[in-house]
């Protein structure tokens, strides 16, 4: 893992302890919301996933109200991860995800896929199955990987895609 992911996946973990979050579902639009971002929404086109701007010094996140709720709430997770580690780059110029895989390994980077984007999903994916929350769900209910049923039951707990619960749960 490389150090920015691994920083990532910190600023991820200072959010959830600075929100006093301690159990699933994670409320990602509170904590955008009470980060002072503007959540906004629209019907866009079916490739868009999301966007993330500072217009005028007032944080802004853009997301795709045609997507299912799960899928909305891992693109405000990853547009977060865009203004917590890449302001920067926001000031400047709009930011926006066109379909942007949910599930990026490493070792993706010959795809053309940047590096904040990597960033990003790392810090949104621990945003909304945190590593502590997890081991703990495992260890409750000695989940098997293999059992989809357990697998679905879970993601729908933490109001994720079970595609998106798999790969967390076999990437620990
Ligand atoms: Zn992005």
């Amino acid at each position: 893992m490389s150090a920015k992911i691994a920083e990532a996946i910190e600023a991820a973990r200072k959010v959830l302890s600075d929100h006093g979050i301690k159990s699933a579902p994670v409320p990602v639009d509170r904590i955008i919301k009470a980060k002072g971002i503007a959540l906004e929404y629209a019907p866009l086109e079916p490739e868009l996933s999301g966007m993330a701007y500072i217009k005028d010094g007032i944080a802004i996140i853009g997301l795709n109200s045609l997507h299912h709720p799960n899928r909305q709430r891992f693109s405000a997770a990853h547009e977060l991860g865009h203004h917590e580690l890449h302001a920067d780059i926001l000031s400047s110029a709009v930011h926006v995800d066109r379909g942007f895989q949910v599930l990026l390994r490493d070792d993706v980077s010959s795809l053309g896929i940047s590096d904040k984007e990597r960033e990003a999903n790392a810090f949104a994916a621990e945003l909304l199955m945190p590593s502590e929350f997890i081991a703990g769900a495992l260890e409750k209910n000695g989940l098997d990987i293999e059992d989809d049923e357990g697998v679905a039951a879970l993601a729908k707990k933490f109001k994720v895609s079970t595609v998106a619960m798999r790969y967390r749960l076999s990437n620990r």
